[in-house]
């Protein structure tokens, strides 16, 4: 594809619930390790539809027009000089944030901890809903011939699910139960089957997330009661058959009521791991922490080694992406796409490029 005569139309938040197309021009590539890739598709997360609504997430306040986007796949149009791993006509899945790789943290194999990171769709920075994306190559993960580019937009919040799995540890053999159905939520459930977990169960509100979940990769599922954490705590730990409590809880809805159930749903001695994000302060079971001596454990994004594992679960058929895509919009469409996720009608939304033909 020709960069000069495709269009680079980018879909653009300009405040809250306002928003519009327009063509920007082509990135330049500036950097010899810099490769350029025409966008065929991207997810639409939590995140996007949050920023949409709000026009912030905590300090990150969208002060200037900024292209939403940073769950995309893509096709590669040109690498520069330096770069040896890639060559045009390669179909990649776009690590959508770039670190310093000087400071400490980057340093120390923790990138996705570096205070200089330049994340797309995070303010400052242009997202990728957009006609092209320039980028360096080494965040650009080459997609074998039997993953597509719509599976490709799942790789990202895939990833989450990885650094979420690695961050606690999960090993063959455990319980892990996971809180939250939402596509966070279930790709954990399918990650911890995948390194080997022998139960693993899906807690929610919504009943019809819980069907779904049952059918992708949760052996079991629990609705959450309107009743005391302990209480629902000890229906889950009575459900799947550990009266002790699970090995791993996985908070990945950032719920307050879901966040007190885990430290009471966990095992003595095992991990508690908090990978959604809800209110910034809750209540939280701190003497259940402490008597129990769990692990207690954050997750941000995504670091070494996750985006690579996550095409590769993808690629061996470990983990079914597909099944959790509603339904592929053309590029106009994005708006009402949006709309959908904020009235949960979908799980995943995958926005084709605009260069993309239906
Ligand atoms: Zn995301
Ligand atoms: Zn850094």
């Amino acid at each position: 594809m020709d960069p000069k005569s495709a269009s680079n139309l980018s879909f653009i938040l300009n405040k809250p619930h306002d928003v519009t197309y327009a063509e920007r021009p082509v990135p330049e590539t500036k950097d010899p390790h810099d490769v350029l890739i025409a966008i065929n598709h991207t997810g639409i997360c939590g995140s996007d539809v949050h920023y949409w609504e709000h026009g912030a997430i905590g300090h990150f306040v969208v002060k200037e027009p900024m292209v939403l986007g940073h769950e995309s796949a893509g096709t590669v149009v040109s690498v520069g000089s330096a770069v040896t791993t890639l060559k045009a006509g390669d179909r990649v899945a776009l690590e959508p944030g770039y670190p310093c790789r000087r400071c400490g943290p980057c340093l120390a194999g923790k990138y996705n901890l570096c205070p200089d990171m330049r994340f797309a769709a995070t303010p400052p920075y242009h997202g990728t809903l957009t006609g092209f994306w320039a980028a360096p190559a080494d965040f650009c993960y080459k997609l074998p011939d039997n993953v597509s580019t719509q599976e490709g937009a799942m790789i990202e919040p895939l990833a989450v699910a990885v650094h979420i799995a690695r961050q606690a540890a999960i090993s063959p053999g455990q319980s892990v139960v996971v809180m939250g159905a939402g596509p966070v939520g279930l790709l954990c459930a399918a990650v911890a089957k995948a390194f080997g977990a022998t139960k693993v169960c899906s807690v929610d509100i919504v009943e019809s997330k819980l069907e779904f979940a049952k059918g992708f990769a949760s052996t079991h599922t629990y609705v959450s009661q309107r009743v005391a954490a302990e209480d629902n705590a000890r229906n889950i730990k009575e459900l799947i058959g550990c009266p002790g409590g699970a090995d791993v809880v996985i908070d990945a809805s950032g719920a307050e009521p879901s966040i007190q159930a885990s430290l009471h749903t966990v095992r003595m001695g095992g991990t508690y791991l908090q990978g959604g994000m809800g209110k910034a302060d809750i209540t939280f079971p701190i003497m259940a922490m402490c008597l129990k001596e769990v692990t207690c454990k954050g997750s941000f994004r995504y670091g070494a080694g996750d985006y690579r594992l996550a095409v590769d679960l993808v690629a061996a058929g470990r983990v079914d992406v597909k099944k959790l895509i509603s339904e592929t919009v053309p590029f106009q469409k994005a708006e009402d796409a949006f709309k959908k996720v904020k009235e949960g009608q979908v799980i995943k939304i995958v926005i084709a490029g605009p260069n993309e033909k239906e």
